[in-house]
């Protein structure tokens, strides 16, 4: 089962995981076809709509973005620590 929770910014007044009025990224986490699926972003701010989309999810048995087991592509995109990203830009060179 699938659970979609928000995570607020810091700007943001609201601490619930399940208020639906701000307009904070709802992400989610839980299991799917028993695989964990981890901690990730909706790109969504709309509880209706990040309902839809993981019942999608839990109706086709998998989660759209999943990439294959042998693409790497996605797997630094989530929740990307904030280190990590200044130290791939100074990496760069820039
Ligand atoms: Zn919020």
């Amino acid at each position: 089962m699938l659970t979609i929770y928000r995570r607020h910014l810091q700007s943001c007044q609201q601490t619930s995981v399940t208020y639906r009025r701000c307009k904070c990224p709802i992400h989610v986490r839980g299991t799917l076809n028993r695989q964990k699926i981890r901690r990730q972003s909706l790109d969504l701010i709309n509880w209706e709509k990040a309902q839809e989309k993981v019942r999608q999810w839990e109706a086709q048995g998998y989660i759209d973005r999943e990439s294959p087991p042998n693409s790497p592509i996605n797997s630094v995109k989530f929740d990307e620590p904030e280190y990590a990203k200044e130290q791939r830009w100074s990496a760069s060179g820039n």
